[in-house]
């Protein structure tokens, strides 16, 4: 099936590959000049059809568990590696048998599992396959849901911690390759450049250290935004690199696919209430765009402005039961009315990832538009889908 995006069926992911690859341009670019790896962060973006292209830009994939590293060894080309705040017993050979890089979040999952990994990765031939996440406790951003060095975070050990558990077990410590913060969330590299600081100074003594081969540092770097300083970033890896004889690695989710995709909807009825003209639409925020609730945020629509700009306001929203399903408000050159189709722009990211059927609400169908504005079904949902995860 093949047509405009005026024509696809709503609602839809519509993911642009032109805008993908001309991120993915920027992190090869990125890569090259400072020297370091470059993985998807599939948590953010796990359209696979897209793997390949992919794949031929960037090192591999990262997972936060085993479905997610199952999905990056069937599908991506290069590097598989995995972050979880805890493994289960039961997956940790599976994991260890496709993943190049384990990553771990404790001392005492180290303690349990580090041995087992490093025997299946050294079978393999995987010499320097085991990290663990630090806390450098260097809070650069106001997000508190997405701030791992809050006090109380339960993400990576501390430098205190770090130091008490290398001299009570060096053993644990003979098995780490490398290390791995994550600390950031939609940032510049002026924030990185804050942390690197703090991961220094906290943990400078043992990125030092013969049997550290890699720092991580993690994803949150919003490396293609038109704003991003690339060359602090490339000249900040190139230090690190050079500093502590380490490969560095970047993992970013947003920054792969930012501005790479649409949400298109269609207004299916419209209502007032108390002067506000509200737009019942077929996508969701609760089932679609759960990040603008969680987050919040408001995201960008195509031919829109803040409400008050443009002649025509109102607040849109949903047909799920949940009152608080409401997307914001926004404003247009003319009335809106139903059967009138919307573009929510910056689609592409943490959207299919998070999307759910609440209240049956359908599962947007996944599309990919080409650079002539062609558009390709990947994959549609229906009824079956909504109902396979019930019983
Ligand atoms: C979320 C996450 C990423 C990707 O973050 P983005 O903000 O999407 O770039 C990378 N690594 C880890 C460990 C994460 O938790």
């Amino acid at each position: 099936m093949c047509m405009k995006i005026d024509k696809v069926p709503t609602p839809a992911y519509v993911v642009d590959e032109q805008a993908l690859e001309n991120n993915l341009r920027i992190l090869q670019q990125v890569k090259e000049a400072a020297g370091c790896k470059i993985l998807l962060a599939q948590k953010c973006f796990s359209m696979f059809a897209e793997y390949p292209l992919i794949g031929k830009y960037l090192d591999g994939a990262t997972a936060s568990g085993l479905y997610e590293a199952r999905l990056g060894h069937e599908e991506m080309a290069g590097e598989n590696h995995v972050f979880s705040p805890a493994y289960r017993p039961e997956e940790i050979e599976e994991i260890a048998a496709i993943c190049d890089h384990v990553i771990f979040n404790s001392f005492s999952q180290l303690r349990r599992f580090g041995a087992k990994v490093k025997e299946i990765q050294q079978v393999r031939g995987i010499a320097h396959g085991i990290g663990l996440r630090i806390n450098p406790e260097c809070s650069t951003q106001e997000h508190a849901i997405y701030d791992p060095c809050a006090p109380g975070s339960r993400l990576g050990v501390t430098a205190e911690d770090f130091a008490r558990a290398v001299e009570a077990e060096p053993q644990l410590w003979a098995l780490l390759d490398g290390l791995h913060f994550h600390t950031l969330c939609e940032q510049n590299s002026d924030a990185l450049a804050k942390t690197l600081q703090a991961v220094e100074q906290k943990f400078g003594c043992w990125l030092q250290k013969d049997n550290i081969h890699w720092l991580n540092m993690g994803g949150g770097h919003h490396i293609t935004r038109a704003d991003y300083d690339r060359q602090l970033l490339i000249d900040l890896v190139k230090a690190v690199k050079e500093k502590y004889a380490v490969e560095v690695y970047l993992e970013p989710g947003e920054a792969v696919a930012l501005n790479a995709g649409y949400l298109v909807t269609e207004v299916l009825d419209t209502v007032k209430n108390h002067g506000a003209n509200i737009l019942l639409l077929d996508a969701s925020a609760a089932c679609h765009m759960p990040d603008v609730l969680e987050m919040p945020y408001r995201p960008p629509l195509k031919d829109s402005g803040e409400a008050g700009e443009k002649a025509y306001t109102y607040k849109l929203s949903s047909c799920t039961c949940l009152a608080g399903d409401i997307i914001g408000d926004y404003s247009f050159d003319r009335e809106i009315l139903p059967g009138d189709r919307l573009y929510f722009e910056d689609m592409a990211i943490y959207s299919m990832v998070k999307n759910n059927t609440f209240n049956g609400m359908a599962l947007p169908a996944i599309w990919k538009m080409d650079d002539n504005g062609d558009c390709t079904l990947v994959k549609k949902f229906g009824y079956q889908d909504f109902k396979e995860r019930l019983s």
